[in-house]
């Protein structure tokens, strides 16, 4: 037990900074390989099977073959979760397409590697979080869905990285990026949505944005709380514009935006963006008092 990180690599479980993969990893060469960022609370992950689903579709699109059963691979979330000894973190698991000989060909990469993490991730402060973040529109593009599906999760994040340095240098939270016909795509890791004349929008994928689990999640208890939801081309002027805005994602939660390029949010935190955010938490007490049930099931009380 330990409260830690922990990473399971090759069937063993062994401390964060004791886990080692070989230098001649495409994943490391050339960002080959595909990942997921999965929180877990109460001791199970959250919405799994999307995770899974889009896992196995990210490694199918770039033709890296998974050579485990989707069965092992919970089994090695579930040791790296029972390792890491608490109940709630997050998990990141990486497939990478494996050791082999130095150039891009990845023909000689017999052996990919399975990487389970299990450890904290706060990626913005309490503070912030109730008070909404400040973001930038960043100059740096999304990389356009016909150069790379943007719905493939890959390790490709550079224009991510550049976006996220140009919010670090304005001293503002996050940076907000538009694809190559100025729509706006998504965070550097997370889905943006707007509210405006009571519907709740978000780009469409074809936009540049990563189809993100917690987006799904977010449409689908906007449709359950009666708001009209819709994917639509956004642009600059209609995150200028919203009466509210929020980002979306594994790592994020959900986060209200109170400024963008200087503009202040009409409402921040917004009451849709409160409503959308007490429906995420009851799923995730309801899943959490359903571990309880079942540990007082295996106990017997
Ligand atoms: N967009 C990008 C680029 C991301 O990296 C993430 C985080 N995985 C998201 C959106 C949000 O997706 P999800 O809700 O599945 O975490």
């Amino acid at each position: 037990m330990s409260d830690r990180g922990v990473c399971w690599l090759a069937g063993q479980v062994v401390p964060l900074e004791q886990a080692r993969i070989s230098v001649t990893d495409h994943g490391l060469l050339y960002g080959d390989g595909v990942f997921e960022g999965i929180r877990f609370y109460g001791g199970r992950a959250l919405l799994l099977g999307e995770h899974l689903r889009r896992l196995q579709d990210s490694a199918r699109a770039i033709a890296l073959t998974l050579p485990w059963a989707l069965s092992e691979i919970e089994s090695a979330i579930a040791e790296a979760i029972a390792a890491y000894g608490q109940p709630d973190g997050y998990i990141r698991l990486v497939v990478t397409r494996g050791p082999g000989a130095l150039g891009i060909n990845p023909a000689g990469c017999a052996k990919p590697e399975l990487i389970v993490i299990a450890d904290s991730l706060q990626m913005i402060g309490d503070k912030a979080r109730e008070n909404g973040i400040r973001a930038i529109i960043a100059s740096t593009r999304r990389l356009p869905p016909d150069g790379l599906d943007t719905r493939i999760k890959s390790l490709n994040y550079l224009n991510h990285i550049l976006a996220r340095i140009e919010a670090n240098h304005a001293g503002v939270d996050e940076a907000l990026l538009l694809n190559d016909q100025g729509k706006v795509a998504e965070g550097t890791a997370d889905n943006v949505f707007v509210v405006r004349d009571g519907e709740l929008r978000t780009p469409p994928v074809t936009d540049g944005a990563l189809e993100g689990v917690t987006r799904g999640l977010v449409m689908q208890l906007g449709r359950e709380q009666g708001l009209v939801v819709r994917e639509t081309s956004l642009t600059a002027y209609d995150l200028y514009t919203a009466d509210e805005c929020f980002l979306t994602g594994t790592g994020a939660e959900l986060i209200p935006v109170r400024e963008i390029d200087g503009r202040t949010v009409k409402s921040c935190p917004g009451p849709v963006y409160g409503k959308l955010l007490q429906g995420f938490r009851d799923c995730i007490t309801e899943q959490t008092r359903g571990a309880d049930d079942r540990q007082e099931q295996l106990q017997g009380t």
